[in-house]
This record gives structure tokens, C-alpha cells and sequence, in this order.
């Protein structure tokens, strides 16, 4: 399969070349040239399929070109080594509990992907690394992403590691989750903000030197090895409501999915298992109060702002990065040769596609509100998920939302809302315990480059 550029300025690649690089060199976003549906009989029996089975299947409708089967199902089952259990709520709300992972967040399973297959193409035999060894992978993180890309890696061969991140700016359970784990990962600790981690990592990709001496990449989240994975566990959830309702129940053609969006990665996914047949009816893109998607679908105008800090921090997103590819998707980019504009698919969308957002308040009104009538904890997240479907299902329709993350990531915030305890996990507790191994970084560019060369 080949893969285009949203932006429509850059050649097609293949399936590794937009994973080793990421981003296009136009800067779009690489989309798969096409979406190959699943078979009715797939969906006739996907409620007796396991997470894994399900998930090969729709791998292997994306990659299945490009990666021997065999490797590609130990791709998929290595990646998959938790549950994502569908847990019921109340009679009409469902809660997609994508926590289970070994960071408690849903993006485990877009890192745990993307570092597999990139393993995978970093194999000598393939020669694309060629006699630079590893693959390098830089991030610079505020926090969850640093985590979940950490533990994706940790352990993968072939592939080194290194996180940056702003020395005191982290939270203790967020820092302990890339600091603590040693082997092929390095965390330096930058004496800065967030901003000047993220430029040492686009300096380091400008670099001239250090691209001839090291192979560099990034794992951030607009990588397609990052995102597509995540259509897994959308038909998981599918093929567990089914099971639960049972088959041939009118629910079934009335289900809704609800996706707390800050980036737009994870409800893309969604939207490309939709186009692959997958019978969800509509979806719901909630943001907090940083609402830029909201404001389009009301206005059909895409008006980026600066971020707004907000109790769910992982959606403060002013210019959502995987919006080029929704638009893309509902404007029929596979059969354009232009880029496609955000008023030209606003339509289309608006028909799939409705809004909610959420400020702190009513994020936290939302979170009590789960608990008081349902009796179940979200995270600040969550709850954005869980109370657009309270507000928007229809009469006749069953919602699931996507609880992205577990709620004792977000302790204190949760704890002072609902007024209990949250239990911690043993998953983030074994972190707890750990030894922070860090390395002190300026926020020079040359003490960066000066470690790098230091490190080969
Ligand atoms: C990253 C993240 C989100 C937002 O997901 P996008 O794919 O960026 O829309 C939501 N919740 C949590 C907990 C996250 O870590």
C-alpha cells in the first residue's frame, strides 16, 4: 500500500518509509492511498473473536500488503498484552476502558505498535538503516506522551530512545513512567520548558552531522504507525456490545461512540474503521474547553487559538494535528489530487460527526455525576466522553464513550472532586517504586548534540 501526503506536495511512499519518517516532507500527513472494508462474515462473528484475533484482522487489511503475515500477527498479539475491557455504565452508556495498559492510557497501544514496526523495518536485512545501527528516537513530552512512547520501546531491539523533558514541569507519577526504566532508555532532564525540549528535537532533525551519523526519527502521535492501530480496539468494542445486548438486537444498529479528542488521532481511527464497515451509527468528538473542533462543526470554519490549560490536560490541543486528516477522509482525499479545505468536507463531517465541550466545571460536575448516579469513576477525560453521551444519545441509542486513561494518572484532580480515594494501580505503583536515572540538559542545542555524539 501506498501512502500520500494530505497536503498533496510529496511524493507517495511506502508503508516504512511514512513510518521511519513520520511527518511528509510538505508537512501532511501520510494517509493510506486506500481503506480495504472487512467482509460481512467478519462482522457476523466478530462477538465470539478475541482482542487479538480482531485486531490481526483489521491489521492486516492495512498492512497486510507490505508485512508477511506471521510477522505481522506477532506484531499484533505482542502489542495487544492487556485487555481492553468494554465495561457497562448504566443501561444506555458504556465506558471503553483503554487503561489496562503499562502506562493506565489508551495511547499504549499506538506506541506499543509503532515501535514494533519499526523493529521491524529496522532489521539489517531490509537496509534502511544501513550502517548506522539503531534507530533513534527522539521525543520531547509534557508528560503522557514521553510515558507511553518510553514503554512502547523499552526493551525493542534495535531502537534507542530519548525523551526530553522540562525539569520540574511533570508530574512525580508522569516523570517515574520514563525515568525509572533504563535499557535502550535515556531520559534527559532539559533546564526549560516543554517549547525548548520540542526545538532541541526539531534542531536535532535539521542537524546535518547528526543525520549522517545517526538514523533519527520521531514517535509522535501524527505517525501512521501510531494512529492506525488504534481502529483496533474500536471493533473490539463493537464485537463486545454485540455480545453483551446479543445478536440481532435493534441496539445494535444504534450505537454511538464518543471520543474525548484533543489531537483527533484516536476518533480518526475510529473513523477509519467506520469507512471499513464497522456499524457504529455516529460519533461524537468532545473537547474541553479548548473547543477549536467544536467551533468548526458549528461554524465550518477551522480557526486554530493558543492553548488553554484545563483539568484534562491531554486534550489542550489550539490546532488539533490529525484534523488535516479527517478532512481529508470525509473529502474523499484518495481520489484528489489537491488538498482538501476544511469548508469542503464540513458537510460530510457534520453528517457522521457531532460536537460537545466541556469547561473544568462542567468536567468536574461530570465526573461527580458519573459517580453519584452510576457509580463509576472517571478520569477528567472521561468524563468529557461520559457526559456528551448523557447530553446527546437519542432515545433507542446505546453510547459508548473511550475512558482514555486511568483516574489515579490524575490523583489530586480526582480525588478532590468525588472526595474518595483513588486506588493506584499496581502498574503505576511498580513506577512509584522506581529509581529515577536521569541525565541534566541545558537547553543549548550544542550541549544536546554534543550528548548524542558522545552517546554512538
Ligand atoms: C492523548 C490523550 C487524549 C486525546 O487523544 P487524541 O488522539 O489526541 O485526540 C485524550 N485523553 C487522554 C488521557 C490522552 O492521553
Amino acid at each position: 500500500m501506498k501512502y500520500y501526503s494530505t497536503n498533496r506536495q510529496a511524493p507517495e511512499v511506502s508503508l516504512s518509509e511514512a513510518v521511519i519518517k513520520g511527518l511528509a516532507p510538505d508537512k501532511g500527513l501520510y494517509m493510506p492511498e486506500s481503506i480495504h472494508p472487512l467482509p460481512q462474515s467478519f462482522f457476523d462473528h466478530i462477538q465470539d473473536m478475541t482482542l487479538q484475533e480482531i485486531a490481526f484482522e483489521v491489521a492486516k487489511a492495512f498492512f497486510g500488503d507490505d508485512i508477511p503475515e506471521n510477522d505481522l500477527r506477532h506484531i499484533v498479539y505482542d502489542t495487544l498484552q492487556f485487555d481492553i475491557p468494554l465495561v457497562k455504565v448504566n443501561p444506555q452508556i458504556y465506558s471503553l476502558e483503554l487503561y489496562h495498559g503499562p502506562t493506565c492510557a489508551f495511547k499504549d497501544v499506538g506506541a506499543r505498535f509503532m515501535a514494533r514496526l519499526l523493529s521491524y523495518f529496522a532489521k539489517p536485512a531490509d537496509g534502511n538503516t544501513g550502517s548506522k545501527g539503531n534507530i533513534h528516537v527522539l521525543v520531547a513530552t509534557s508528560g503522557d506522551t514521553g510515558s507511553a512512547v518510553a514503554n512502547g520501546f523499552l526493551g525493542v531491539p534495535g531502537i534507542d530512545v530519548t525523551v526530553l523533558y522540562p525539569q520540574g514541569k511533570v508530574s512525580e507519577i508522569q516523570e517515574k513512567q520514563f525515568t525509572t526504566l533504563g535499557q535502550n532508555i535515556t531520559a534527559l532532564e532539559v533546564d526549560g520548558v516543554f517549547d525548548d525540549c520540542q526545538r532541541l528535537v526539531k534542531e536535532a532533525f535539521m542537524d546535518k552531522e547528526l543525520n549522517e551519523k545517526f538514523f533519527l526519527t520521531s514517535a509522535n502521535s501524527i505517525n501512521v504507525a501510531r494512529f492506525l492501530p488504534q481502529a483496533f480496539y474500536y471493533f473490539y468494542a463493537y464485537a463486545q456490545i454485540k455480545k453483551m445486548l446479543g445478536d440481532g438486537n435493534a441496539a445494535l444498529d444504534n450505537v454511538v461512540v464518543c471520543v474525548p479528542s484533543g489531537n483527533f488521532g484516536n476518533i480518526c481511527a475510529g473513523l477509519f474503521g467506520k469507512m471499513m464497515g464497522l456499524p457504529v451509527k455516529r460519533f461524537i468528538a468532545s473537547n474541553n474547553a479548548n473547543d477549536i473542533f467544536f467551533q468548526y462543526l458549528a461554524s465550518s470554519h477551522y480557526n486554530p487559538r493558543a492553548t488553554q490549560a484545563t483539568i484534562a490536560n491531554a486534550m489542550d490541543v489550539g490546532d488539533p494535528s490529525n484534523f488535516a486528516r479527517i478532512v481529508n477522509l470525509f473529502g474523499d482525499g484518495q481520489h484528489k489530487a489537491e488538498k482538501i479545505q476544511p469548508e469542503d468536507a464540513h458537510e460530510a463531517i457534520c453528517q457522521l460527526i457531532s460536537g460537545a465541550t466541556y469547561n473544568d466545571d462542567q468536567i468536574r460536575e461530570a465526573m461527580r455525576l458519573a459517580l453519584s448516579a452510576d457509580g463509576y469513576v472517571c478520569d477528567p477525560h472521561g468524563a468529557c466522553g461520559y457526559q456528551a453521551l448523557a447530553d446527546g444519545l437519542q432515545p433507542g441509542e446505546v453510547g459508548i464513550f473511550l475512558e482514555t486513561a486511568h483516574p489515579a494518572k490524575f490523583k489530586d484532580t480526582v480525588e478532590a472532586v468525588i472526595g474518595q480515594t483513588v486506588a493506584i494501580p499496581e502498574t503505576l505503583q511498580r513506577f512509584m517504586n522506581g529509581k529515577k536515572q536521569t541525565l541534566p540538559m541545558t537547553k543549548e542545542f550544542a550541549d544536546f548534540k554534543a550528548h548524542l555524539l558522545a552517546s554512538l
